[in-house]
């Protein structure tokens, strides 16, 4: 086995953590079904909602380029809101034209919105019905998307979620990695699993209906994204064990997720090095390349897409970057845990938002780099601060190994387009 880092003296698991519980500004969960939608190949996204929720996905999802798109909006009207209409039963048609004209959708879930939310649409029951009506064809789950009840990625922990308690019973001693990641780096992961002998591996979501997803007492799942916190207490209830690991971000993420999942499935540490040292080299070498402009440079995370704790941890550990404050909506010891063990104390630990407040934190810090939502972004760099979006973290490939230097080179690039614009401003303020 290669080295370690060792741990830090003092991590921030037993930090104090500053709660705010005040206005947020993030999007709100239907944002997931961008990603979903393309990982899910058999699946279908009905949001039962307004035209804001409509415009929020057409925009959040660039131009509809898609022949057949695997989401769509249905539009409650004001006299739908007003009580006038009954609701079930315009749903019930549009779902029954959408199936007649789509026979590839397997899957459809109703998504919640604050509108169906506000007149307590129950989609819940909803789903049951259309599930009866079209089995076994077509499954129909319902989950919330609202921006009342969800921040950004809780969108994909709620769909997540209401899928587990309709996977089928298994008794096997299966690996089950939870989370979406693009389709070319869970093959990379399924890759190093495949090597060290691990499996049968199964993955939530699946990209197909079809794939042999199930759970049990003797299934050990992973979590790959650090926002699955409902999805994890319901695998729990049915009985599977977490394997409790930082998350795979960086060498020392990946390299420290992939031990825990290969300790839970005892290889050998000649087995796990043979596997893993290539890999850990060129992450390694590729970090280095990137992370000149990152060392030494102070950061400040607004809470927005949950993956916070991990990124801090991984500029602070591998990319000699200095937390000031790591913002997350929610943190959890059981997800977050392992991964705050390994940030060296120091900044502050917030949760939760009282956006005011933390904006005069992070101005009276004048951090080097700013990691925020797309509403706070440019009012902070009209300050002169250097900001990335925390969302392009969630679209972007950066998990495992072989994404590790692009990770590093994302926050590299804000702090070089600054050091730019900045050397702009320098020559003309000098003609
Ligand atoms: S669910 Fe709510 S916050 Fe999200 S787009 Fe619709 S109205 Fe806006």
């Amino acid at each position: 086995m290669t080295e370690h880092m060792p741990p830090p003296a003092q991590g921030c698991r037993n930090t104090p953590v500053l709660k705010e519980r005040g206005q947020r500004e993030v999007f709100c969960g239907l944002t997931g079904i961008i990603w979903l939608h393309r990982k899910m190949q058999d699946a279908f996204f009905l949001v039962v909602g307004s035209r804001t929720c409509a415009h929020l996905l057409q925009s959040a999802a660039g131009v509809m380029i898609f022949a057949e798109p695997r989401f769509a909006t249905a539009i409650l009207e004001e006299s739908d809101l007003a009580g006038l209409n009954d609701a079930h039963a315009e749903l019930d048609r549009t779902v029954s034209e959408l199936l007649a004209r789509r026979p590839d959708i397997r899957q459809l879930f109703l998504v919640g919105s604050c509108p169906s939310e506000v007149i307590k649409l129950d989609l819940g029951r909803a789903a049951e019905r259309l599930t009866v009506e079209h089995a076994p064809r077509v499954r129909v789950l319902n989950y919330s998307g609202s921006g009342i009840e969800t921040t950004f990625t809780e969108g994909e922990d709620a769909c997540l979620a209401s899928m587990v308690p309709v996977l089928p019973k298994t008794d096997a001693r299966e690996l089950l990695v939870v989370g979406a990641l693009p389709d070319v780096v869970e093959d990379q992961m399924l890759a190093l699993l495949d090597a060290m002998g691990i499996g049968p591996v199964r993955l939530l979501p699946a990209r197909s209906i079809d794939a042999n997803t199930a759970v049990g007492s003797n299934t050990k799942f992973a979590l790959v994204q650090p926002f699955l916190g409902e999805t994890h207490d319901a695998l729990t209830r049915r009985g599977a064990a977490h394997i409790a690991a930082p998350f795979p971000f960086g060498d020392e993420g990946t390299t420290a997720w992939l031990r825990a999942v290969a300790d839970a499935f005892d290889v050998s540490d000649a087995t796990f090095a043979a596997v893993t040292d290539a890999p850990r080299a060129r992450a390694r070498k590729a970090i280095a390349q990137a992370s000149d402009a990152l060392t030494g440079k102070s950061v400040f995370f607004f809470p927005d897409s949950q993956l916070e704790i991990p990124l801090a941890r991984f500029l602070a550990r591998e990319c000699g970057m200095l937390p000031v404050e790591v913002g997350s909506p929610y943190i959890r010891d059981a997800l977050h845990g392992p991964d705050l063990d390994l940030l060296p104390e120091g900044p502050t630990i917030s949760e939760g938002q009282d956006v005011d407040k933390q904006l005069d934190r992070c101005l009276a810090a004048r951090p080097d780099l700013t990691v925020c939502g797309l509403g706070l972004a440019n009012p902070l760099e009209a300050q002169g601060l250097s900001t990335k979006w925390a969302i392009e973290l969630v679209f972007t490939p950066v998990h495992f190994y072989e994404q590790a230097g692009d990770l590093a080179a994302l926050f590299a690039r804000s702090l070089k387009r600054r050091a730019v614009l900045d050397r702009g401003a320098s020559a003309v303020a000098a003609e």
